[in-house]
């Protein structure tokens, strides 16, 4: 995935110019990435949820516009919001950072190149037909299960370790494995497909 390589170099180059850790403003930051990945039609934002209840002090969210460059107005295709739960104007990057942007990325990058092979059509089977009412929609949908399974590939790269360890293994047994066996194990295979691939 051409994309993937290019923002995977981006991020390296961020990673040297800041070394291990820093603690740097939000607004410089943003303003920063912006400018690194503005050609790859991507616009990150900070924003802040103080009612964010989870463990980690932020996580990153995506979204993927179904445009196609150079049709339509091409600019944002992808947005990321990094979610934080204060509102210090200053940000520590590190290792854990520059992963799950790269992870983000490559999701939403997956979600393009579905769209991209379908000749930018939208798509039309989501999910199984006798899917359980009681399954989790969104985890089962074909088109999320393919790029869950590519973002964790990539995060297992990244991450090492077995692949029941991987946080995104584990959310998706979680939610597909009760009443959604045959995509959870479209899912593990997939996985195992893509990091072989990466
Ligand atoms: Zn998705």
């Amino acid at each position: 995935m051409r994309n993937l390589q290019r923002a995977t170099k981006i991020i390296d180059a961020l990673r040297t110019r800041w070394g291990k850790r820093a603690y740097v403003s939000t607004i410089g930051l943003s303003r920063i990435l912006n400018r690194e990945f503005k050609s790859l039609h991507v616009v990150i934002k900070f924003v802040v949820d103080s009612d964010r209840k989870k463990s980690h002090s932020w996580k990153i969210a995506g979204w993927y516009d179904h445009r196609i460059p150079g049709v339509e107005p091409t600019y944002p295709l992808y947005e990321f919001h990094v979610i934080r739960r204060s509102a210090n104007p200053k940000f520590m990057v590190n290792k854990w950072f520059w992963n799950e942007l790269l992870i983000a990325l490559a999701h939403e990058f997956k979600h393009a190149d579905q769209y991209r092979k379908r000749n930018f059509r939208q798509r039309f089977t989501t999910e199984r037909r006798n899917l359980s009412p009681k399954a989790d929609k969104y985890y089962c949908d074909f088109d999320e299960i393919d790029a869950h399974a590519f973002e964790t590939a990539l995060e297992w790269k990244l991450r090492g370790g077995n692949f029941m360890d991987q946080p995104t293994v584990k959310e998706y047994y979680k939610k597909t494995r009760r009443w959604a066996m045959p995509e959870w194990r479209r899912f593990v295979k997939r996985v195992h497909k893509y990091f072989h691939q990466l």
